[in-house]
């Protein structure tokens, strides 16, 4: 099998390059990277023999492959373009173009749903890091700046705590742009009354962490003609939320943490305003396996590390969502954003 994409080398051995292909045979693994990284390889990676490669790390780890007398390799269908299968191919010879590279999907990713003990704690302090900023930025959110200084405030500290990078664009919406499930910080000010929604994530010894919180300025406008208010909109999300959690334990479905999460909003009539799922899988990376969502008939494991995370959006009014990122355990699960979810009003 032909690993390369670099999150899954990376799991797989450390490396945190920007150029790798690894080859694993018969239980054997050897890492292909160039120059650059001769120093770096050595220190980073475990588990693997390190070759620099003169041209293509791809060309060097199949020509090997070919010495070796292998027919037939397995590659990632889900990463590898229509462009880098071609080039993959043309560094076989001709006769053996056809057929050689068979495809898979998931193999890795699929090893990368469970943490072990030593991800566990990475994740755990990731996530640990993200609670502590939330309740720092808490200072910054006030009427009049912009989502874009708050963004910067809560990055400019997590870099100063350690953190690689962030997890994903902070998400800071403030107002009626709370209504945007994905609304990145821009230049609009936050509102003296009203929503902002922050959706952040730190990565700390390469991994991610993810969670949601929803802040009120000023007091809550009560429903009316416009519908229904803000603090029942709120009070909704946070039991869909907590339904979600308590839903969560090895042996049950992804599609059943889904529906206790959902039916919650469908019996306070919100569910379509519920647009996505209600959670996925952190790791290595901010979005992995399983998803959360309606329907899915994957069956939750100990060790997977989930996100919980429903949200209600009306358009040109206001949104709320609410996330925590949660370890599976046998008999239920290990919330690792402890961070309060009571109405918040600044
Ligand atoms: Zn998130
Ligand atoms: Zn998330």
């Amino acid at each position: 099998m032909l690993v390369t994409e670099l999150a899954d080398v990376r799991y797989l051995t450390g490396f945190t390059g920007s150029n790798a292909a690894l080859l694993l045979r018969n239980g054997r693994a050897v890492m292909f990277t160039d120059g650059r990284y001769t120093t770096q390889a050595e220190a980073e990676v475990e588990g693997a023999k390190v070759v620099i490669a003169e041209k293509s790390a791809v060309a060097a780890a199949c020509a090997l492959a070919v010495e070796q007398g292998v027919t037939r390799c397995g590659f990632d269908a889900a990463n590898t373009t229509v462009a880098g299968l071609e080039a993959m191919r043309a560094a076989l010879p001709a006769k053996l173009r056809k057929g050689w590279f068979v495809a898979t999907t998931g193999l890795v990713a699929g090893l990368r749903e469970v943490k072990d003990e030593i991800e566990q704690d990475r994740m755990r302090e990731a996530a640990a890091l993200g609670c502590r900023l939330f309740d720092q930025v808490l200072e910054h959110i006030v009427p009049g700046a912009t989502e874009m200084e708050v963004a910067l405030a809560l990055e400019y500290m997590a870099r100063l705590e350690g953190a690689e990078r962030m997890s994903f664009e902070t998400i800071v919406a403030g107002g009626e742009r709370s209504a945007l499930p994905h609304g990145r910080a821009t230049t609009a000010k936050l509102p003296k009354r009203g929503f902002v929604t922050l959706d952040f994530g730190v990565v700390l010894e390469g991994y991610c962490s993810d969670m949601t919180r929803t802040v009120h300025m000023g007091a809550a406008r009560r429903g009316g003609a416009a519908g229904v208010g803000e603090r029942e909109v709120y009070e909704a999300v946070l039991e869909a939320q907590e339904a979600g959690v308590r839903a969560v334990r090895a042996g049950t479905t992804a599609g059943a943490v889904d529906e206790a999460a959902r039916s919650v909003l469908r019996t306070a009539g919100l569910d379509e305003f519920f647009t996505h799922s209600t959670g996925h899988g952190v790791g290595v990376e901010i979005h992995e396996g399983p998803r959360l969502a309606k329907e899915q008939t994957q069956v939750l494991k100990a060790g997977m590390i989930v996100t919980i995370e429903p949200g209600v959006y009306l358009p040109g009014r206001f949104g709320v969502r609410i996330e925590d990122t949660v370890l599976v355990t046998a008999t239920g699960c290990e919330v690792l954003t402890p961070t309060t979810k009571a109405w918040m009003e600044l």
